[in-house]
């Protein structure tokens, strides 16, 4: 039988009821305070130009720190945010403070920096979303150029005129669009890239096949050649050993994203270059 207290007083108790719809319930009931409770911070982590070794941009990357609870991973709640919509002003939380700490880091040296953003196709639906992200760029201070989107394949080919006017609108604003996560989905290139992106991130199950696979390398090799004939960007997420950073800077990817390279960190830089551990506040 469960029987828990939570934060706010409300026992939820329903007989018969299964841990997990009970999990469901905590976690839908507190996500819909958070905002409001300032219970969201965004971690970062970098993007190394391989070939000069740069910092070139900062992905955001959300965190939950529920009253009295443990963090809350992205991929637990934010399935829970888009059922019910709240991904929409999370969202927008989002954007909003991403722009700003872009800001103040441009301010303290660092004028080239840029940073990226994850967008739900639940956000990418509604109409108003370009002025969202116009309105994050303003308020910041912000040109467009300063901010790329991150968008997965998932829900982008259920109304695919849609998504393209959407992104029409985007580039027009200046802003960079890039195709998450590439390689883990079920992709239906062909109507993937009817959408107009610039920059491809490889999955780092990807390159994790660079430790597994004797035929990887070329693999990653012919990708690379497919991206360039396309004239995207290509980043290498999950870079985790020596090895397979190497190998993606001699195939010429533009980008490298990885524990090996920086961890997520509430702080950027971090206030120990040598201590790579997710802090947390
Ligand atoms: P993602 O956008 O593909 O982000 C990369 C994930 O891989 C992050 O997990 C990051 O911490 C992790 N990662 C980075 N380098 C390595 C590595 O070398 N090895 C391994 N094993 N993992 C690495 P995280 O932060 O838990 O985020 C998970 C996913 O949640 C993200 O995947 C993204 O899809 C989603 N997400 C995160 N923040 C947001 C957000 O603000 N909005 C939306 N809509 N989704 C978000
Ligand atoms: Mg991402
Ligand atoms: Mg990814
Ligand atoms: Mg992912």
């Amino acid at each position: 039988q469960i029987k828990r207290e939570s934060k706010n007083g409300w026992r939820h108790y329903v007989p018969g009821m299964s841990q997990e719809a009970h999990a469901h319930l905590l976690l839908t009931s507190g996500l819909k305070g958070a905002l409001s409770h300032d219970e969201f911070r965004l971690h970062y982590q970098p993007q190394i130009d391989l070939a000069s070794g740069e910092v070139r941009c900062l992905e955001a990357l959300l965190r939950w720190f529920p009253a009295g609870g443990e963090v809350v991973s992205p991929e637990r709640f934010i399935p829970e945010a888009e059922a019910s919509g709240l991904i929409v002003p999370i969202g927008q939380w989002v954007l909003d403070t991403a722009c700003a700490q872009l800001a103040v880091w441009r301010k303290s040296g660092f004028p080239n920096l840029r940073v990226t953003v994850n967008v739900s196709p639940v956000q990418l639906a509604r109409p108003e979303f370009v002025e969202t992200v116009q309105s994050a760029l303003n308020l910041a201070g912000l040109e467009a150029s300063a901010l790329e989107l991150e968008l997965t394949e998932r829900g982008m080919l259920a109304d695919l005129p849609a998504v393209q006017e959407q992104f029409r609108a985007l580039r027009a604003l200046g802003v960079q669009i890039a195709l998450d996560d590439f390689g883990a989905g079920e992709s239906n290139l062909g109507r993937l890239f009817q959408l107009p992106f610039d920059v491809l991130k490889l999955d780092r199950k990807l390159i994790a096949t660079l430790d597994e696979q004797q035929e990887a390398r070329r693999f990653l090799h012919a990708l690379q050649v497919f991206a360039s004939s396309l004239d995207l960007e290509v980043v290498a997420e999950g870079i985790e050993t020596p090895g397979q950073l190497e190998v993606v800077r001699e195939l010429g990817y533009h980008r490298g994203q990885g524990y090996l390279l920086g961890r997520p960190a509430a702080r950027w830089p971090p206030p120990d270059a040598d201590q790579r551990q997710e802090v947390d506040h």
